[in-house]
């Protein structure tokens, strides 16, 4: 039976670690959350990135705009926050309203401040290996596979299932930069099943329910699930649901050696590695020294 990867644990130890880099530093970074609309779930999502920002020791200031926000709205906004020294991170919680274009709109923060580092200038630093904010959501994920394996992954075959510019294509490349030898496997890949099963580390970036089976899985591989699907759950009562990832968890732990859950896995890790990022984007900007443990 696989060991958990318990994200919850280790998002809250690398917050730890950001508060007490945060405490280190000569002055306080300062992240900028901009919220488009009235979705509830990103509702849910800045609250939590203002709080936790807050807890690790981070001024955060939140921007709001209605629904009905034209481009030139946002990116007049994005525009203020660049030129406004006070800040070090931008966030622009997404997805945005429809009817606005996000990557002319992720395109307008400035490369220093590009803490989802979701901007052409962060794709082209990791590509070129050269350092620069990462992608949250794939950092989260090496982060897990370390913590299972130990820091030296080099060597490992990993298999991420997704070529997404979010999660897949990012997390594919900062695998390989741990040295690591990566397949991408996405919707036109042939023997999926095959090419999953000689994964020591197998990260599933679908977006399907538990369409990975233990068949999938090398015995003795870590499995890193960042699906999050919502499912009806009758068991639950009339009209309930849950929430379950990319992998039938249930059936890959008995052949895993270690995998994380959903919830309680990559989830958490997002916002964590957000905290990271801003305090990275502080530290380069300001030409402070980066503190060590992050
Ligand atoms: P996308 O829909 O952008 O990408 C999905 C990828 O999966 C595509 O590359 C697609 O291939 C591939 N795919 C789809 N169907 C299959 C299949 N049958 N076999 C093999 N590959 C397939 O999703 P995201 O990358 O944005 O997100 C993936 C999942 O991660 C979602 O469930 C999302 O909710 C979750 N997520 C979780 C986060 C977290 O914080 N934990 C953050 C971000 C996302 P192709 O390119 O060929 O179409």
């Amino acid at each position: 039976m696989a060991e958990r990867i318990d994200g919850k644990q280790i998002a809250a130890d690398v917050r730890a670690d950001v508060a007490r880099a945060v405490a280190q530093l000569p002055g306080q970074p300062t992240l900028a959350v901009v919220l488009v609309g009235e979705d509830p779930a990103s509702q849910v999502y800045v609250r939590n990135k203002v709080k936790q920002t807050e807890e690790a020791g981070m001024r955060s200031l939140h921007h709001r705009l209605p629904a009905e926000a034209s481009q030139a709205d946002v990116e007049s906004l994005i525009t203020r926050l660049n030129e406004d020294d006070e800040v070090d991170g931008i966030l622009l919680q997404l997805p945005l309203p429809k009817g606005l274009d996000e990557q002319a709109a992720i395109e307008c923060i400035d490369p220093a401040k590009d803490v989802d580092g979701l901007t052409e200038a962060s794709a082209g630093r990791l590509v070129l290996g050269k350092p620069g904010l990462r992608p949250c959501t794939p950092t989260g994920c090496v982060i897990l596979a370390k913590r299972a394996l130990g820091d030296d992954l080099s060597g490992k075959n990993v298999v991420v299932i997704g070529r997404s510019i979010l999660v897949g294509k990012p997390a594919a490349l900062l695998f390989l930069a741990e040295n690591c030898t990566v397949t991408i496997a996405h919707s036109r890949t042939v023997d999926l099943v095959g090419i999953c099963r000689a994964a020591d580390i197998l990260v599933a970036a679908v977006g399907r329910s538990e369409m990975v089976k233990a068949e999938w899985v090398k015995p003795g591989a870590t499995v890193i699930d960042v699906g999050i699907n919502r499912i009806d759950a009758p068991e639950r009562g009339e009209g309930k649901t849950r929430l379950v990832g990319d992998v039938a968890f249930a059936e890959a732990a008995e052949v895993a050696s270690h995998i994380t859950s959903v919830p309680g896995g990559v989830g958490p890790m997002t916002i964590a590695c957000l905290l990271r990022n801003t305090v990275i984007a502080a530290c380069y900007r300001r030409g402070w020294e980066l503190p060590k443990g992050l």
